[in-house]
């Protein structure tokens, strides 16, 4: 199959800056496709399909979790990426890495993490990524990590403290942290992820906030992003209402996504034409963002967000939840540094305890560290879990 011709100002997979550690061409297959099939095939990735987004894991089988997220991710970034010529693999490769750092739990189990490295360097979720496919996958005779292209690495680190920047800079001077010292975006394929996956987990929040019943078909009513999708359907089919409420979400739902893409397909390609920019490391050296929503998508995509923000992740049950699941990572991590023996073996002989304890809770998956929790302390957070 021909694949379209990508624009000038995207990353071409000829052109790649390469990998840390050089290796020969693998035909048919271009270096981003590459990278892709080394993401999908990693431990890492397979971790994801027990790790939740806004929901423990064992809630319900119909939730999102973060392997289903990512997925979500990559196929908007794709549609986006196709429209505007730009390389949709390398798209696909980010989307299915951008969690990969991901803790069990959320933001919970993130910020219950980084509570607890406050004095050993902190807890970034997008380093984290970025450390999995550099040093923690061990797949490869040869290197630690998949070795992937710097334009994947680029995308993973979406951000990155000065410290950890410096850091990371004084052993990569060339690196993706050099940005986050130095000013510059990401290429156009990493910006268009950034934004699908905001536009995906908006989305279905929405959608499992509604199946949790922690939201209200009612509560909708007043974002104005969603009445305005929920009246274009009902318009177009109004019997929906009565007959089939999973339907008339379902459908507004996808024809919110399907209008955000298109706008931010217009948008961006019209930041692209007014920047004049002519190649990726235009778009890198570029003041500003290329990838963008119109402003007034923008500020309903905002209003979206501080919407479920209020409703969903601040709802009493969700709270009373995550603040269990942060006493289960914190008791974890003092378990693991008060008994290193406690540790699996291979992780027992790595020099920095603290950051092997961080590395070993963060590939968790929700119902391996509430089992792990269990084994440790005798008791037991979440009853119904297990
Ligand atoms: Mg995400």
């Amino acid at each position: 199959m021909n694949t379209p011709a990508l624009a000038p100002w995207a990353c071409h997979p000829g052109q790649t800056r390469g990998r840390r550690v050089p290796q020969p061409p693998s035909p048919p297959r271009h270096e981003h496709q590459r990278d892709r099939d080394r993401i999908v095939h990693s431990s890492a990735f397979r971790r994801l399909v027990y790790k939740t987004q806004v929901f423990i894991n064992h809630e319900g089988d119909l939730f999102r979790t973060r392997l289903t997220h990512s997925l979500e991710v990559a196929q908007l970034g794709r549609s986006a990426a196709r429209a505007l010529q730009l390389n949709e693999d390398l798209v696909e490769a980010i989307a299915l890495a951008h969690d990969l750092g991901h803790t069990p739990f959320g933001h919970a189990g993130q910020d219950a993490l980084h509570d607890c490295m406050q004095a050993h360097g902190g807890f970034e979720h997008n380093l984290q990524s970025l450390r999995v496919v550099d040093r923690l996958e061990e797949r490869y005779p040869e290197f630690d990590g998949l070795n992937l292209t710097f334009e994947t690495r680029e995308g993973v680190l979406k951000h990155c403290s000065r410290r950890n920047a410096q850091r990371l800079c004084a052993a990569e001077p060339q690196g993706p942290a050099l940005r986050f010292l130095q000013g510059g975006q990401p290429s156009l394929e990493a910006q268009l992820v950034n934004i699908a996956d905001e536009l995906a987990y908006s989305a279905h929040d929405v959608d499992d906030g509604l199946r949790s019943g922690l939201i209200t078909g009612q509560q909708l009513q007043d974002v104005p992003l969603l009445a305005h999708w929920r009246a274009q359907v009902l318009h177009d089919f109004p019997a929906l209402a009565a007959d089939s409420p999973r339907r008339l979400l379902a459908e507004s739902l996808r024809r919110m996504l399907s209008a955000q893409v298109g706008d931010l397909v217009q948008a961006t390609r019209a930041a692209v034409h007014a920047a004049q920019v002519q190649h990726a490391d235009a778009v890198r050296a570029h003041s500003t963002p290329l990838a963008t929503l119109s402003p007034a998508l923008r500020e309903q995509a905002d209003a979206l967000k501080s919407f479920l923000f209020k409703a969903l992740y601040r709802h009493p049950q969700v709270t009373a939840m995550t603040d269990r699941a942060r006493q289960v990572v914190a008791e974890l991590f003092s378990a693991y540094t008060q008994a290193p023996q406690e540790l699996p073996e291979e992780h027992r002989q790595r020099p920095d305890l603290h950051r092997t304890v961080a590395d070993y809770i963060a590939g968790m998956t929700d119902r391996f560290a509430l089992r792990e929790h269990h084994r440790l302390t005798g008791r037991r957070l979440f009853p119904t879990a297990e």
